[in-house]
């Protein structure tokens, strides 16, 4: 369940940056503006554009290339809200260490000396919220992908790097932005081992550590993040017939999330915080139940738990 609270909450936060490119739907009209080769909308002078017209291949000068219009259409919309789940859900690849098979296979592959179950407590760069929990990360992870879909499926087609990356620009903001809103929920999580989230790696320190939360059974913070979602995703597919703006529209739904999930967060009736371990994870395992049970009302969540049962996966 927390592994699907954090990839609904980067799914709004895509949502958030897909309505930022674009607050009027479909594709700007009017002769002044023509797709370049790579994708990118020029949004020029009409006489500006004359090299433009009947070239297949023609590309924008920087100057009149229209940030607004990048994310014109609705399947770059889809791609910026899906990069922006796939950075919600990334940053927890670091709890693989706790794999059944990490010590047969990824450890023995790169001959680490620590156990899996040492690795995810401990404070090697690759334990649980370690690099991986680190905007460094983000930026690296979104340069990789970048890159490589460059240079596997863009390059073929003439597209310069630059042209690439202009036309990429909200979905790597919205993979960048799932990442950092992951990061910002674990932050409320219990010190544990670690002492919080190392942020600002290679730097040691760690940020957050509250405890203002428990772990898992958050299902409020889910049920906030899906809400988000839903209602961006509403409004990006009906922008195109609304007078009024969109992006506003969508900004004021994403804030309104945000402080709703920080009330939430501060307003727990217990302390979750303690660092290194603790006897009393039953005890802090029941009190969140408790009061998610209180919050929810016993039929939101009977149905809450079902879902969370149902989940294969332990995050
Ligand atoms: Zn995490």
């Amino acid at each position: 369940m927390d592994i699907l609270t954090h990839t609904l909450s980067g799914l709004a936060a895509g949502a958030l940056v897909a309505g930022f490119y674009n607050n009027r739907g479909g594709e700007p009209k009017g002769p002044a503006r023509k797709r370049s080769g790579d994708g990118a909308v020029c949004d020029t002078p009409a006489g500006a554009i004359n090299g433009l017209i009947g070239s297949t291949n023609a590309r924008c000068s920087r100057r009149y290339i229209s940030s607004t219009y990048i994310c014109s259409t609705y399947t770059c919309s889809a791609a910026t809200i899906a990069a922006g789940g796939l950075g919600g859900a990334l940053p927890d690849i670091d709890a693989i260490s706790l794999w059944s098979r990490f010590d047969a296979t990824i450890g023995n592959f790169f001959g680490l000396s620590h156990s899996g179950t040492v690795i995810y407590s401990g404070k090697f760069w690759y334990s649980h919220h370690g690099f991986f929990h680190s905007l460094a990360a983000a930026l690296l992870i979104a340069a990789i992908i970048i890159s490589a879909d460059y240079l596997i499926r863009v390059r073929r087609r003439s597209a310069t790097f630059g042209g690439y990356i202009r036309r990429r620009q909200p979905a790597i903001i919205g993979f960048v932005s799932g990442f950092v809103i992951h990061l910002l929920e674990d932050m409320a999580t219990p010190a544990s081992a670690w002492g919080g989230v190392r942020f600002f790696w290679p730097l040691k320190t760690y940020l957050g550590g509250t405890g203002d939360i428990w772990w898992w059974n958050n299902y409020d913070i889910f049920l906030i993040a899906a809400g988000v979602f839903v209602v961006c995703v509403i409004v990006l597919v009906l922008r195109r017939f609304m007078r009024f703006g969109a992006k506003c529209l969508i900004a004021a739904v994403f804030a309104s999330g945000c402080i709703l999930c920080a009330v939430q967060i501060k307003s727990r009736d217990c302390d979750y915080a303690f660092t290194g371990h603790t006897d009393k994870y039953n005890t802090f395992e029941t009190a969140s139940k408790r009061q998610q049970r209180e919050i929810l009302g016993n039929k939101v969540y009977n149905a809450m738990e079902w879902l969370d049962r149902k989940l294969p996966i332990y995050f």
